[in-house]
């Protein structure tokens, strides 16, 4: 049916524009809109396709989509904004879960005329289906709270060595297609078992890394599933998907120092990671004294991290940072790639307190301008200042870069307690002589002390 395939075009140029729109923050609401038009578009002449439809099966699909359009819609409303970044990991999971039951209702179907190359697909896309979902289930919980990491000496080796046995049983099966009925059943327990072994150990400061490997991983399975389909839309999806998501991953290792191979092996030699060290001395200072402080400053740099979330304390910084402003003082906002818990988290949240991009420093860049910064005012961020990560080989985040703050001459760091941020370790940058530590809510502390300079002249 030509018009069906043009409406696949469309949809697929809808789908690229998107994306196109979503690298630059001034266009990605648009962006994200007409990319959304594009599935919608992809989705409905799916269903409408009467060539791959005519098995009576419209009224199912057609309940399903409603069914989980509703679940969807409940649980996005009902979803606080610091339980995002876990949401998001759930979806994802969901998609390697389609992936699965794609290529699982296609196994069960081949018959001696089917090519190697094609089972071979199906069985990837059922072994990487598998592994997204399981693994996106624990990223889930470990974003939320819920699950520990839990690693011991050979979790390494152990994952090794299943990885092998699931692609030696998949070569197996492709090449002895009918002599074990069971065996797809085998390789579906083997991959989700897989994707278990592979997220649980790792943890703490490498999540990011893992996240947006799971991420390419749906991509992949879903491009699999469209090759499987011989559809082009899901096809060029996972294709999008897949790609982005591996661009992603390697930022992220980048961002964290890690190499990939190591992420991959399931932090095959890292450091298990400590919350040992000993609390030492630490200055608290109060409203009045920060805010004095700032009101006579020439340049702060507003640090935000995954507290900033917590406290939704993104509005309050911009306040603050228009009433500096307006006394001429230059006030700028430094981003570490891994702050908060999903890649752009701050980005997203100072784009929607309308903070100027302009003002928005990456790492490398805000690591250059610290010397010339009077106060570093760190919002909830723990992990991305910690300087450990510099100077204590025996850290597990030895090597991330972070954002340099001890250049600066003086920080004032907004916390609610002196408890460790998510890689679970302490954080000696708080009992440093140029810190002095705000105890509190970090909205209400910003709240008050933006009160207090707007009475200074
Ligand atoms: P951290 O998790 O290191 O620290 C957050 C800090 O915010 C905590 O120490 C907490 O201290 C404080 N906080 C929480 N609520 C409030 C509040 N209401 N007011 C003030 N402070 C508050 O955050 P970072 O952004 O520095 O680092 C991100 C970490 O998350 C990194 O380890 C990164 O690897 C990891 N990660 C990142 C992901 C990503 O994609 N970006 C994904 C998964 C993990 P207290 O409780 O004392 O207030």
């Amino acid at each position: 049916m030509i018009y069906l395939e043009l409406f696949y075009i469309v949809s697929t140029v809808l789908l690229l524009l998107g994306l196109r729109m979503l690298s630059s923050p001034s266009t990605a609401r648009k962006g994200n809109i007409i990319a959304a038009v594009g599935m919608g578009l992809a989705v409905l002449i799916s269903i409408l396709d009467p060539i791959k439809n005519d098995h009576g099966n419209l009224l199912w699909i057609l309940g399903a989509i409603c069914l989980g359009s509703l679940i969807g819609l409940l649980y996005a409303k009902k979803v606080k904004m610091t339980d995002i970044p876990g949401l998001v990991s759930l979806f994802n999971g969901f998609g390697g879960a389609c992936a699965v039951f794609i290529a699982i209702h296609e196994v069960y179907k081949f018959d001696a005329t089917q090519s190697l190359g094609f089972m071979g697909t199906t069985y990837l896309a059922l072994f990487v289906g598998g592994v997204a979902f399981t693994g996106s289930l624990i990223a889930y919980g470990k974003l939320a709270g819920k699950v520990r990491d839990w690693r011991n000496g050979i979790s390494s080796y152990f994952n090794l060595f299943w990885l092998v046995g699931c692609i030696s049983l998949i070569l197996f099966q492709i090449y002895n297609p009918s002599l074990y009925p069971f065996l797809p059943l085998v390789i579906l327990a083997a991959s989700l078992i897989y994707g278990l072994s592979f997220v649980w150990p790792i943890g703490g400061a490498d999540m990011p890394v893992v996240i947006a490997l799971l991420n390419a991983l749906t991509g992949i399975a879903a491009a699999l599933a469209g090759i499987v389909y011989d559809n082009m839309v899901m096809l060029l999806g996972g294709i999008l998907v897949g790609s982005s998501g591996i661009i992603l991953t390697m930022i992220m290792c980048r961002a964290m120092n890690r190499s990939l191979l190591n992420v991959i092996i399931g932090g095959f030699g890292s450091a298990v990671h400590s919350i040992a060290g000993e609390r030492r001395n630490i200055e608290k200072t109060s409203i009045s004294d920060v805010s004095i402080n700032m009101r006579y400053a020439n340049n702060v740099m507003i640090i935000p991290g995954y507290g900033m979330a917590v406290a939704q304390a993104q509005k309050a910084c911009k306040e603050l940072d228009n009433t500096l402003s307006n006394k001429g003082i230059h006030v700028n906002y430094a981003v570490h790639p891994v702050a908060g818990r999903m890649p752009g988290h701050m980005n997203v949240l100072l784009a929607e307190a309308d903070v100027p991009y302009s003002k928005i420093k990456d790492m490398e860049e805000a690591n250059a301008m610290f010397s010339d910064t009077d106060i570093c005012l760190i919002v909830g961020a723990n992990d991305v200042v910690n300087p450990s990560a510099l100077d204590d080989p025996g850290s597990p985040i030895f090597g991330m870069p972070i954002l340099e703050v001890l250049k600066s001459k003086n920080i004032v760091v907004l916390k609610r307690s002196m408890s460790t941020g998510y890689s679970g370790i302490e954080n000696p940058l708080f009992s440093n002589k140029k810190t002095k530590m705000l105890f509190g809510d970090a909205k209400e502390s910003i709240e008050s002390i933006n009160k207090e300079i707007k009475t200074m002249d």
